[in-house]
């Protein structure tokens, strides 16, 4: 398998009336009687589900929004160290993951009026802004863009009136498809990059994890919460590669002076294999629901043991190891920082809507890899005991089920 390949599709093809395509239109390798697993890259499937519909990102993150707010003072310590650039030419934002659903048009909002501000008070008129949304190809760039407010009547009117003028934006937008483990920039052109609750996304399921000859073969489980310590590496490793690429691309496109602002998510433990939040979002009600179609004879083991959440909740010393090594970046500040439950309900005794929020909020940041290794009827099936499983755990859930971030802001000189 290529390196940045994952093993989440399966063909429905043979016996059981499977049949599959490779996402090039390729043939899949045959791997055994019936079963057949296509190499699909993840970077070409993976979003979160779009549109706004029930299970849909855009009506499931008000978790993140929330937790968003919660760390504006610290977004705002971000953009008092940025360079402010010279007003003749524009100052160039980017929200990497943006996904669609108006939480990055909140953030990016913010940013925008605090920059200015920033000019105003030195006295210079503020430049033009222009803002990047950038996430992978598959992201529901449509649903975003219409969330956009229209563009300020630039020109017509001073940049008062158009920042007074509520419901409208006063920054130029674009939508940038592809990874963030990439280049996406052209050198030296972005002032402030900005990128919540997405790095703890992986490139892939590190290959080992996925291979039943390896010892890191994640046997039995569906996450890397509760898994051996082979499995832990190897998840670190993805993790601490996949970060260090990031920032060896921002550090080319980043102008001098410019700053980030990363929240990921983030674990209080030093072990690995306690990912606390994510840990009880995947690893448990979630996990179990694997565990029910197969007792019930749905999918077979192979099928559950090759599905793996490329997730990796890290410790700050994790984070702060790669950006060290890579050395292009100064630490002003890195901190782990509370963000809560990712629940977020009207009713917390009512133990239906417990469940029915878990279900929703998992199938819309996982359902899209679960639809594609399973197909949408089986995952269908698997989300609907996610959510009795939440259900009858609903006290439990509200309770434990906290996530905590890693909030760094980096400068680049
Ligand atoms: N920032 C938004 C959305 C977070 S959801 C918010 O605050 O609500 C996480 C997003 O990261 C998803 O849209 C997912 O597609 C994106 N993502 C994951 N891996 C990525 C990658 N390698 N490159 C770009 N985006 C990625």
């Amino acid at each position: 398998m290529a390196s940045n390949d994952m093993n989440i599709g399966e063909s429905k093809n043979g016996k059981n009336g499977w049949k599959v395509e490779d996402n090039d239109g390729s043939n899949s390798k045959s791997q055994g009687d019936n079963v057949v697993v296509s190499n699909i890259k993840l970077e070409r499937i993976f979003s979160m589900k779009g549109g706004k519909g029930e299970a849909s990102y855009a009506n499931n993150s008000q978790a993140q929004a929330i937790h968003a707010r919660s760390m504006l003072h610290l977004l705002k310590e971000t953009l008092d160290s940025v360079q402010l650039s010279s007003p003749d030419v524009p100052f160039v934002v980017v929200d990497l993951g943006c996904s669609s659903g108006s939480n990055t048009i909140y953030i990016v909002d913010v940013i925008i009026k605090h920059i200015t501000k920033r000019y105003e008070a030195s006295g210079i008129d503020p430049p033009e802004f222009s803002a990047f949304f950038s996430d992978l190809p598959s992201n529901d760039f449509n649903t975003l863009f219409q969330l956009l407010p229209p563009l300020a009547n630039y020109g017509a009117g001073s940049m008062e009136e158009c920042l007074a003028a509520d419901n409208h934006r006063s920054y130029f937008a674009a939508g940038v498809p592809g990874s963030f483990y990439r280049r996406l920039f052209p050198s030296r052109s972005i002032d402030l990059f900005h990128s919540a609750f997405s790095l703890h996304w992986l490139s892939q399921v590190p290959e080992s994890v996925v291979d039943k000859r390896s010892t890191a073969y994640n046997k039995g489980r569906v996450f890397i919460h509760g898994a051996e310590e082979c499995t832990a590496k190897a998840y670190k490793k993805q993790y601490q590669t996949d970060l260090a690429s990031f920032l060896r691309a921002r550090s080319k496109e980043m102008k001098k002076g410019g700053s980030m602002f990363l929240v990921c998510l983030g674990r209080t433990s030093v072990d690995p294999t306690d990912q606390g939040g994510p840990g009880i979002l995947f690893g448990t009600h979630f996990q179990d629901a694997w565990d029910d179609l197969l007792q019930e004879g749905l999918i077979t083991s192979d099928k559950r043991d090759t599905f793996n959440i490329p997730v990796y909740a890290s410790s700050l010393q994790d984070f702060k190891e790669v950006v060290e090594a890579d050395g292009s970046f100064t630490i002003n500040k890195l901190e782990i920082f509370k963000g809560g439950s990712p629940l977020v309900v009207n009713q917390p005794d009512d133990a239906a809507e417990v469940g029915r929020a878990l279900a929703n909020s998992c199938r819309s940041v996982a359902g899209v890899l679960v639809d594609a290794h399973i197909g949408e009827k089986l995952s269908g099936e698997l989300f609907s005991r996610v959510e009795k499983r939440g259900t009858s755990h609903a006290k439990e859930l509200l309770e434990k089920l906290q996530f905590y971030h890693i909030v760094a802001s980096l400068s680049f000189s």
